[in-house]
């Protein structure tokens, strides 16, 4: 497998590849504007191009000068991605594998709501976080994604949408990988979807789901940013929590929970605790009852998700009465409490299953 991606990598070098625009900020697109001698207006237009109007070649930009136009190109790329496979599932969901650059490819879940359309992003390909119930992390963690490669999912997929005039309102960066393991180009990337000249969506309307890397949740929190925060709990207790998560040795929950206090205490904002339910593991009344008391007072909301199925893995279905007991149990403790409908189950773009890397190279 490890072999396939060498060879594949080795192949693509002679490739040119210049720094994603895609990857600036504002602010930074603004500076190299103004280093090139150039009215800092530019880079708004720079932007609308990007963003708004979302064109592939600088070549398109029309109203900038030649001149700008071909420094442009001499200095980036606008991050192109491939697509290798487009899967739709009967309810709509829209699952992407994209190549990069390099000839890693990873996944991008589109999923429709009555509320709207919502992508799923992926940040690093592959993960070395190595939660024991999840695909993702099979393989280890190949490289981190630049932020324009973060950023070009987004524009990819509007693209997409552009044909049926409808538009991306909302974002999880809960694909494949650990953002805070990658966390100045999650910032980046966060910014420029964010930027009221590019892709404006709003903070509120984006959510950042983490596994735990303690000392970036107080950073994140002192970021002053209005995105939603998620954390992938999934365990009540420390012992059950490392048994589930090994990050869990590094990052313990006593101190992880330290960690969520000083976040909302800092934001004011509410977190949400993900809590996979592991057929036997962490879904007894028990575990719902130890879960009350842990968070109990805090500002917080948790979602509880049915494990999805990983061949590779030995996790299996709490039962749905089983389920709805456990939710009950929070809801007496007066917590707030949803259960994730789960989406695109037919084409594998569940929670934990983005795994159509290694399926690919397994049959190569
Ligand atoms: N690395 C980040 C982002 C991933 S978000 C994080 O850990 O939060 C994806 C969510 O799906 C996480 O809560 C993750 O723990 C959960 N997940 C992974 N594998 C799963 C599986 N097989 N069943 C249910 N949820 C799973």
């Amino acid at each position: 497998m490890e072999h396939t991606s060498v060879i594949k990598r080795e192949n693509q070098q002679t490739k040119s590849h210049l720094p994603s625009i895609y990857s600036l900020t504002f602010e930074q697109l603004k500076n190299w504007i103004i280093e090139q001698g150039e009215k800092p207006f530019r880079a708004t237009q720079i932007y609308e191009w990007l963003y708004q109007k979302r064109v592939t070649h600088f070549s398109e930009m029309t109203n900038l000068p030649k001149a700008l136009r071909e420094k442009l190109s001499g200095h980036f790329d606008i991050t192109t991605l491939k697509t290798l496979v487009k899967q739709t599932s009967k309810d709509g969901t829209m699952k992407f594998l994209f190549e990069l650059h390099d000839g890693y490819s990873i996944e991008t879940v589109l999923m429709r709501h009555n509320y709207g359309n919502s992508i799923c992003v992926t940040t690093q390909v592959g993960c070395r976080i190595g939660c024991t119930f999840c695909a993702s992390t099979l393989g280890g963690l190949k490289r981190h994604l630049e932020a324009g490669e973060i950023v070009a999912q987004v524009v990819k997929v509007q693209k997409e949408l552009d044909e049926q005039n409808e538009r991306i309102s909302s974002i999880v960066v809960m694909g494949i990988g650990e953002p805070f393991d990658n966390y100045d180009e999650l910032i980046k990337f966060l910014k420029i979807v964010n930027h009221a000249k590019g892709l404006n969506i709003g903070a509120r309307h984006i959510t950042v789901s983490t596994s735990g890397i303690i000392p970036k949740i107080y950073q994140f929190a002192d970021e002053g940013m209005q995105v939603n925060f998620a954390i992938s709990l999934h365990a009540p207790t420390t012992e059950l929590r490392t048994k589930l998560m090994p990050i869990n040795k590094a990052y313990p929950l006593p101190k992880l929970m330290d960690a969520v206090r000083y976040y909302i205490e800092k934001t004011g904002r509410r977190v949400t605790f993900e809590y996979g339910l592991f057929g036997g593991v962490n879904d007894q009344l028990e575990h719902a009852e130890q879960l009350a008391e842990l968070i109990k007072g805090l500002k917080c909301h948790v979602n509880l998700i049915p494990v999805n199925y990983v061949p590779e893995r030995n996790y299996v279905r709490t039962p749905r009465e089983q389920i709805f007991a456990f939710e009950r149990a929070l809801k007496k403790h007066g917590i707030n409490v949803t259960i994730r409908r789960e989406q695109g189950h037919d084409i594998d773009a569940a929670c934990g299953q983005l795994r159509a890397k290694e399926r690919k190279e397994e049959t190569r």
